[in-house]
């Protein structure tokens, strides 16, 4: 069984040398995370705690330049770090999806995760 829950953060960012990402832009982020486990007593786990623990980790990149603090932002450098630092405080998190905008997302799942993945600078 898998629940899901949902974040949206705005933030700056910029792509080094992208032909068209190379200048100062700003996005709308969505963040799904599924966590995945058995329901006990009717609950896998309360949607707020899985929530709150989301925010926490969306919370340092809301309304921030993002090319301040990673190398190359890209979708899928912010999706992993995402990731790695969820998986550290969620239990039975499987995937984190990230929105870019709308109609694009990049997506992977806890296990592809490096315990050690780095966190934002
Ligand atoms: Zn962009």
């Amino acid at each position: 069984m898998r629940i899901r829950v949902q974040e949206v953060f705005d933030a700056a960012t910029a792509l080094p040398g992208h032909d068209r990402c190379a200048g100062l832009h700003g996005h709308t982020y969505t963040v799904e995370a599924v966590v995945a486990g058995r329901a006990s007593g009717g609950v896998l786990e309360d949607f707020r705690e899985v929530r709150r623990r989301l925010r926490e980790v969306v919370a340092p990149l809301d309304h921030t330049d993002l090319s301040l603090k990673f190398p190359y932002p890209s979708c899928e450098v912010l999706a992993l770090d995402i990731c790695a630092r969820l998986k550290a405080a969620q239990p039975g998190l499987e995937r984190v999806r990230l929105w870019e905008g709308e109609g694009k997302w990049v997506e992977l799942e806890a296990g592809e995760v490096a315990a050690a993945a780095a966190g934002p600078r």
